[in-house]
């Protein structure tokens, strides 16, 4: 039986905090967790690396990878168009890696819907007044692009109960402890557990 991690859908309103939850979870290069680096035709950020954050490609670019059907899923959020990799991910997880995808809902309903056993986890923040300050502490996004993405939130937040699993990001270090909690119990479940444990089951179940 061949070895095949998990995939991780984490959405959440702009500004939430996952970016910052899947990085801290990634801080110490955990050899058996992945962030999917998705495309993306938006201007990068003050600091984000190419290839690291995104890859940063034009419409033209996006579309012949959506013609040559390069995407597991992808859409269209604030205006710039995002997607994921098919080739990556499937890779990834062949090789019993757990993959996350911070994507959107439009991007977590086509992801659910293709691989029914991947596991939603949805970001809340506090307070819609925390919302704001964090995007606006951020510093990275001018007054406008701030201004739409708070709009978005409402609509955005109102998917929360098409995943699996929410946390509230309201102290730090909880919500990580809570995510590290749903990872871990997916490890756990008899479905995973038969992969990860095969020669030892096998042993244990020979007549
Ligand atoms: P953030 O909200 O501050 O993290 O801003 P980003 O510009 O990094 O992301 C914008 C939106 O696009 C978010 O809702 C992401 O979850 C979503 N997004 C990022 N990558 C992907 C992707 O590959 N596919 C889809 N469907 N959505 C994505
Ligand atoms: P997202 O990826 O969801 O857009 P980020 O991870 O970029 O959000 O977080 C937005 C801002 O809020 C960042 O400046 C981050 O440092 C800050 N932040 C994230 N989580 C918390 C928290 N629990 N308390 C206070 N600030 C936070
Ligand atoms: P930002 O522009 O702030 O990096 O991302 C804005 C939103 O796009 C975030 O909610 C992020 O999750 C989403 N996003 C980023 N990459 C993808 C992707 O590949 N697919 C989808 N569907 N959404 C994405």
């Amino acid at each position: 039986m061949t070895a095949r991690g998990n995939l991780f859908i984490v959405s959440a309103p702009s500004g939430a905090g996952k970016s910052s939850l899947i990085s801290a979870l990634l801080r110490d290069q955990p050899v058996d967790m992945q962030v999917s680096v998705s495309h993306t035709t938006r201007q990068p950020r003050p600091g984000e690396e190419n290839g690291q954050h995104y890859h940063f490609v034009n419409q033209d670019e996006f579309k012949s990878l959506i013609a040559d059907e390069a995407f597991f899923e992808w859409a269209e959020v604030f205006g710039n168009y995002y997607g994921t990799s098919r080739v990556t991910i499937e890779q990834t997880l062949a090789k019993g890696i757990d993959v996350f995808l911070d994507i959107d809902w439009q991007g977590a309903q086509q992801v659910k819907k293709l691989m029914p056993e991947s596991i939603g986890v949805f970001i809340l923040p506090p307070s819609k007044t925390e919302l704001e300050r964090r995007l606006t502490g951020r510093g990275q996004d001018s007054a406008e692009v701030i201004a739409g993405r708070m709009a978005q939130a409402v609509s955005e937040m109102s998917h929360y109960n098409e995943y699996d699993f929410v946390i509230v990001n309201d102290d730090f270090d909880k919500a990580l402890a809570d995510l590290l909690a749903i990872i871990r119990s997916q490890r756990l479940t008899s479905a995973s557990q038969i992969h990860t444990q095969n020669g030892m089951i096998k042993d244990l179940l020979a007549g």
